[in-house]
Order: C-alpha cells, then structure tokens, then sequence
C-alpha cells in the first residue's frame, strides 16, 4: 500500500527487491492501492508487485500475493479479479504463476462491512468465488475489514468458505481482539483462519502522531510490532515498512524473542494512558480517497489529520501553532462542509467527518 508513498518507482523497487532477497514470502496489495508517488508518477501497487516477482528466477517456495477488490456483486466482482489479474501479471490455472515464479494467489473482499456484506450475500459473488477457486483461477479466498464492523466479520467467518482474513489489531486497540465482547482474533483462529494483522503501527500514516506519542508513553515501533507478533492468533503482520530501514528493523524484530505474560501486562498498561484518546484520531491513512472525493472540495483528510495531530499534541503538552497556520492557508477551509455525509462510509475508521471537520475549523479558525 505504501509504494504510492514514495518519491520514485525506483525506491518501490528497491523495497520489492529486499524483501524477496531476505526470503519474505508473502506480499499484500490490492487493486485499490494507486495513487500519485512524489515524482507525480502514477504507482499502481499491484504492477509493481508483479514485475518484482515477475523478474526473478530464484525463488525457491511460491510467494504468497494477497490481493483485494471491491468486488460485491458478479459484475464488480468478474471486472476486479481480471484487471488484478492482468496487472499483476499472473498466468496459469491451479499451477498460477507470474514469470518463471510460482505464486499463490489469496483474493479478498476488500473492506467488509455491514452494508457490503449484505450485498455480497445477496448478489451471488460467494457462489462465484468458490468456483473460481475450484477452477484454479484463485488458490484462496479472503476478506479485510476494520474496527467498527464486527459483526460483519463473525457472520463471514460463519460461512465456513473463508481461509484468511486481515484484520486491524494493536498494543492502542485490541477491541478485534481481548478487549472486544468477542475476541474475533481468537474466533477466527479457532474457525480456521490465517490471520493477517493490519494498522500494528496505528495506520500507515500515524508517524506524525506517533513522534509526539513518544515523550508520553514508553513505547516504540518494534514494541508495537513484538505485541502483535506475541498474540497466538496473529498468523503474520502486514507491517507496512516504506523503506529497506524500517524493513530489516522490522525482520530483526520478528526473528528476535516474543513477550511474556507480564511484559504483555505492563505494556498493555503503558499503552492505556493514551488509547482511549487514539480511538477518534484520523490516521492519515488516505482509503477515503481511494475511491471518493468530496463535491464541495474540501480536503477532508488533511484537515482531519491537522485536527487530529492537534488534539493528541495538546495532549502531550506539544505547541500546535504551526498545525492552526497550515490550516488557514488551505483554499477551502472545513466551512463548506454541507454535512452531507457521503465520506463517512469511505473511512476505514468510521469517523464522523462532518462533525470532526466543525470542531477542527472551531479550534484552528475560531
Ligand atoms: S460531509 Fe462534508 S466533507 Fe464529507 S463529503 Fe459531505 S461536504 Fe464533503
Ligand atoms: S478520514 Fe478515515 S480513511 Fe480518511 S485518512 Fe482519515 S482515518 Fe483514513
């Protein structure tokens, strides 16, 4: 997801390569993750993915490509899986693979939640799916989804046809997993289930806020990562690394000692000065924009995110001054919000846009 972050597709590139080098074995992208990189090249995940393995002939195991789209009905669905199919450049039926490689292709219902599940249930896409995945053209069948949709993850799971899932899980907010009425890491490990862990780190674009975080609670990015590699249910982490720096912190972390019970404990505590005022924040994630954009041109993101940095640095302590001169300088400020509410569903979060962006011109405007 984060390839679209960078400056160049030359340092996407040299990411990709790392990681095959170091021997990683399953990559995650989705027909949604494009965008423009810093050099204003257009950057679609799954392209670059596919000429990364495409250009190898060592790989010595089938690398595991988890890919997703929006594909709730047969159409969406038929249109998604080919073009992903096609950009990734995977060939082949049963045997798949791309180039000289074999891979194994886990296709998801990208970002399941209440109003998507009905629809998938209805339109004949989980049918479709399965005789897809009979027919080799997919070798496993997977769904994401996010904090506020527990439900829709427990009745997918209840269909039995799901082999993965990816899941939203940290040392901040564990309510999919211990803290949740039901903990659904354990529901869906017990039913089965791979387990992708997402948002370890709070969200790919938490850097701002995690900066701040650091003079308030003693935890770092490699304890985020060594929590949610301890929980028993967690089959791998989708860390997310943007740079081969982050990247091998990352594996040194993974191939190093997990927690025990007691340091789980304390740093479940440390983590609580602050989770609840994490719960509410934007994480600068940008899904929003993926597929939307506001009618009356509002950066709603960069607002929110201005907000959102502001409130956790009040907190701390921090002085917010430059977050409130950034703001006035936008072109369209949070006032031509006509709370029609049409970005809410586009938020992986959940966050009451409208009313966030009133409290945001409030405070920076007011
Ligand atoms: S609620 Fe406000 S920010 Fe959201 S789409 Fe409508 S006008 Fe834009
Ligand atoms: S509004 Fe929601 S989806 Fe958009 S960047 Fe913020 S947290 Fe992410």
């Amino acid at each position: 997801m984060n390839l679209r972050r960078l400056d160049t597709i030359g340092e996407a590139e040299e990411i990709l390569d790392y990681v095959l080098d170091q021997g990683i074995n399953l990559i995650d992208t989705a027909r949604a993750y494009n965008g423009t990189n810093g050099s204003g090249q257009q950057v679609e995940s799954e392209v670059l993915v596919g000429k990364a393995i495409g250009r190898r002939t060592d790989l010595d195991e089938p690398i595991v490509v988890v890919t997703k789209g929006h594909g709730y009905t047969l159409d969406e669905l038929d249109k998604d899986l080919s073009t992903s199919l096609n950009k990734l450049g995977i060939q082949g039926r049963g045997d798949l693979r791309i180039g000289s490689s074999a891979v194994r292709l886990v296709y998801f219902f990208h970002g399941i939640n209440d109003d998507r599940w009905q629809t998938i249930r209805g339109s004949g896409v989980l049918d479709k799916i399965q005789e897809l995945k009979a027919d080799g053209v997919i070798s496993h069948i997977g769904f994401s989804s996010h904090y506020g949709d527990k439900d829709a993850i427990k009745a997918a799971v209840d269909t039995g046809i799901f082999e993965v899932v990816e899941l939203p899980y940290n040392i901040f907010n564990r309510s999919l997993g211990e803290d949740g009425e039901l903990d659904l890491l354990r529901y869906c490990s017990e039913a089965g289930l791979g387990i992708i862990n997402m948002k370890a780190f709070g969200g790919n674009g938490m850097v701002p806020i995690f900066d701040s975080l650091q003079s308030y609670v003693n935890i770092d990015h490699q304890t985020m990562l060594n929590f949610c590699l301890t929980n028993p249910h967690i089959a791998t982490v989708d860390a997310g690394a943007q740079y081969v720096s982050e990247f091998s912190a990352d594996i040194e972390t993974a191939v190093g000692e997990r927690f025990g019970p007691e340091e789980m404990a304390a740093l479940t505590k440390e983590a609580d000065k602050i989770s609840d005022d994490l719960k509410d924040i934007c994480r600068e994630c940008l899904h929003c924009l993926e597929k939307f954009s506001c009618r009356e041109g509002i950066d709603f993101p960069r607002i929110l995110a201005l907000y959102s940095r502001h409130m956790i640095g009040r907190k701390v302590g921090k002085d917010t001054g430059e977050l409130a001169a950034e703001y006035r300088q936008l072109a369209v400020d949070a006032e031509a919000c006509t709370e029609c509410r049409e970005c809410i569903p586009w938020c992986e979060y959940d966050l009451d846009i409208p009313n966030m962006l009133k409290e945001a011109h409030r405070v920076f405007a007011g």
